[in-house]
């Protein structure tokens, strides 16, 4: 069935994004937790039906390495999309990670990438708030853009550059996989080190990238993690790019 405001009991926030705030709730027909992310829209009926068939692909994705989607609704000017409780969190708040755990979850994250790339649908959004875990050991990928329309809709309403971008998308260039593995890289890096690369300890790339460090990203030789700290294996899959 269709899942509806009426039907959610919002229990807490667990966090906020660019223009966007995801809550714990319950789902009260169903029993179930989920994650609700919800969203300030501005679309037009016409689009907000185009949004709500594009994402409509998300329940034919089916690996456990991608979240799972429950559906999503409009009230108001607001989309709410609804996908599964991960109660581990995203993986920007555990510090920088030991290598036999990072491991393990750059593995889930490639099996992740490797099934929406074989439905030919691009992630668009590697970071590493977008890599969920749960305490069943699980690891998966969430927001990724499968829905045109909402991409388009929130462009308008939000800067769409982010410190994670490759350098040729940084600069208009073409979009690929090429650009998905450079986000790939750099939040290996920054999970194998607890910070962002291209910044000094304690602080994290904010959604409004100053020119500064966008610059850095297109102009430097990409970071590299030293021999001192990390295995040569580690060090060699982040330079695969
Ligand atoms: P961002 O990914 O940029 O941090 P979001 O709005 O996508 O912004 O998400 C905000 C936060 O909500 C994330 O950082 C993550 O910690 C949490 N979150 C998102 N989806 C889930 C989920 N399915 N389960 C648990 N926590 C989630
Ligand atoms: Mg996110």
């Amino acid at each position: 069935g269709q899942i509806t405001r009426q039907d959610l009991q919002y229990l807490e926030i667990l966090g906020h994004g660019n223009g966007g705030t995801v809550y714990r709730t319950f789902h009260q027909p169903s029993k179930v937790i989920m994650a609700v992310k919800v969203i300030a829209l501005d679309a037009t009926q016409e689009e907000q039906r185009q949004i709500m068939a594009e994402l409509d692909i998300l329940h034919k994705c089916d690996s456990s390495y991608i979240i799972g989607f429950y559906g999503a609704f409009f009230a108001e000017n607001r989309i709410s999309i609804c996908a599964e409780y991960m109660d581990g969190g995203s993986l920007d708040g555990y510090g920088a990670i030991p290598e036999p755990v990072l491991g393990r979850i750059i593995v889930g994250v490639v099996k992740g990438l490797n099934y929406l790339w074989s439905l030919k649908i691009m992630h668009r959004d590697i970071k590493p708030s977008n890599v969920l875990v749960n305490t069943q050991g699980c690891v998966k990928l969430c927001d990724f853009g499968v829905s045109v329309q909402l991409l388009t809709s929130l462009t308008k309403t939000f800067i769409g550059t982010n410190a994670y971008m490759a350098p040729e998308r940084i600069l208009g260039g073409e979009y690929g996989i090429h650009s998905e593995i450079w986000s790939l890289g750099l939040s290996t890096l920054e999970m194998a080190l607890g910070r962002f690369p291209y910044l000094p300890e304690g602080s994290k790339p904010s959604s409004l990238v100053p020119f500064e460090l966008l610059q850095c990203i297109v102009n430097e030789k990409p970071p590299t993690l030293s021999l001192e700290h990390f295995s040569p294996s580690l060090i060699e899959f982040t330079q695969q790019w």
